[in-house]
C-alpha cells in the first residue's frame, strides 16, 4: 500500500487555518470570494453538507476489515462487468483530465486499493470497476480523446445506456483549459442519452484564479443554457492538494443513497 497523503483524510484538513480549509472542503466558496457584488451563486451551495455528512461519507472511502474496498474487474464489453447488484457510479473524460489521478485520490484512505492505469498507445482500454463495501460500486472508464476507436466508442455507449444500476456519470474537464470540443461530443452523448450526470473541473491548482473563474463561469453558464441532465453546481478539485475531494466523496455517498440525510452547513 501507498503512504496517505496528509490532506486526504478531514481530520486533518480541519487542522489548517479557516481560509484554507474553505478552499480545501469548499473549493466554489472560496472563489465565490472573488466574484463581483450580486452575483447569483445560488447555483454554488446546491450541495452543501455539513461536517457529520462529510465525516460519513469519509467513513465510506476508508477501508478496513469489516469494511473492504477492492478493485474487483476490468471488462471491455458489458456482458464482462459485474453483475449491476450495487447502486454505481461511472467517472468518464478525455485521457490526461486527470481521471486516475483523481480516483486515487478519492480512494486515498484505502491506500491499498490499485489504480491501474493503461495509457501504452495501442493497449486495449478498459471499464475498472470498485467495490467500495457492501455500499456501492464506482467504476473508472477509459479516458477518450480525437481518436477513440470505435469499440472504445460502442463500450463506453453501451455502459452508459443499459447499465441499470447506474446512478450518476462524472464527466470530468481540465479546469485550465475548460471545455473542449471532445468535452462537448460527451457532453451531447449524455444529453442524448438522458442521464443524469455531474461536471468535475480538475487541476484547479494549476490554474490562476482569474482563469478557474472565468472557466466556472463559463462552464455554469453554459450547463444552464445548454443542458437538461447535468447538475446545476460544478464540482472542482485538486489530486495534488485534496483541494473538493472530500466534497466529491460525500456527493457519491449521497447520490448512491448512503447519505440520507444531508444536514446544512
Ligand atoms: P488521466 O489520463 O485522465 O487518468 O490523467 P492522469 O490522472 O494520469 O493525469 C494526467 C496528468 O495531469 C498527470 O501528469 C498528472 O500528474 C496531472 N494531474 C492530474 N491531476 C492533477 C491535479 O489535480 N493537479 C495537478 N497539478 N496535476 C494533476
Amino acid at each position: 500500500g501507498r503512504a496517505v497523503p496528509p490532506l486526504a483524510a478531514l481530520s486533518r484538513v480541519l487542522r489548517l487555518e479557516r481560509s484554507r480549509r474553505t478552499g480545501i472542503v469548499f473549493p466554489l466558496q472560496k472563489l465565490e470570494r472573488c466574484l463581483a457584488p450580486g452575483t447569483d451563486t445560488a447555483r454554488f451551495r446546491l450541495f452543501q453538507p455539513g461536517l457529520a455528512a462529510l465525516q460519513r461519507a469519509e467513513a465510506l472511502f476508508s477501508s478496513d476489515r469489516g469494511h473492504r474496498i477492492d478493485y474487483v474487474s476490468s471488462a471491455v464489453r458489458m456482458d464482462h462487468a459485474p453483475p449491476a447488484a450495487l447502486p454505481e457510479v461511472c467517472f468518464i473524460g478525455r485521457s490526461n483530465v486527470g481521471k486516475s489521478s483523481l480516483i486515487r485520490a478519492l480512494f486515498s484512505l484505502a491506500p491499498e486499493v490499485e489504480v491501474r492505469v493503461s495509457k501504452t498507445p495501442g493497449h486495449t482500454k478498459k471499464m475498472n470497476f470498485f467495490k467500495v463495501g457492501k455500499y456501492f460500486t464506482l467504476v473508472d472508464m477509459p479516458g477518450y480523446g480525437y481518436r477513440a476507436p470505435q469499440d472504445f466508442v460502442e463500450m463506453v455507449e453501451v455502459y452508459l445506456q443499459e447499465r441499470r444500476n447506474l446512478k450518476r456519470t462524472f464527466l470530468l474537464v481540465d479546469g485550465v483549459v475548460g471545455l473542449q470540443k471532445t468535452d462537448h461530443i460527451a457532453v451531447d452523448m449524455l444529453e442524448e442519452f438522458g442521464i443524469p450526470y455531474v461536471m468535475v473541473l480538475t487541476k484547479i491548482d494549476r490554474a490562476s484564479r482569474g482563469v478557474l473563474l472565468k472557466n466556472v463561469l463559463e462552464i455554469q453558464e453554459f450547463v444552464k443554457e445548454n443542458t437538461q441532465g447535468c447538475f446545476p453546481q460544478l464540482f472542482l478539485v485538486s489530486s495534488v492538494e485534496f483541494s473538493g475531494v472530500h466534497l466529491l466523496r460525500c456527493f457519491v455517498a449521497h447520490v448512491t443513497g448512503n447519505l440520507p440525510t444531508v444536514e446544512a452547513s
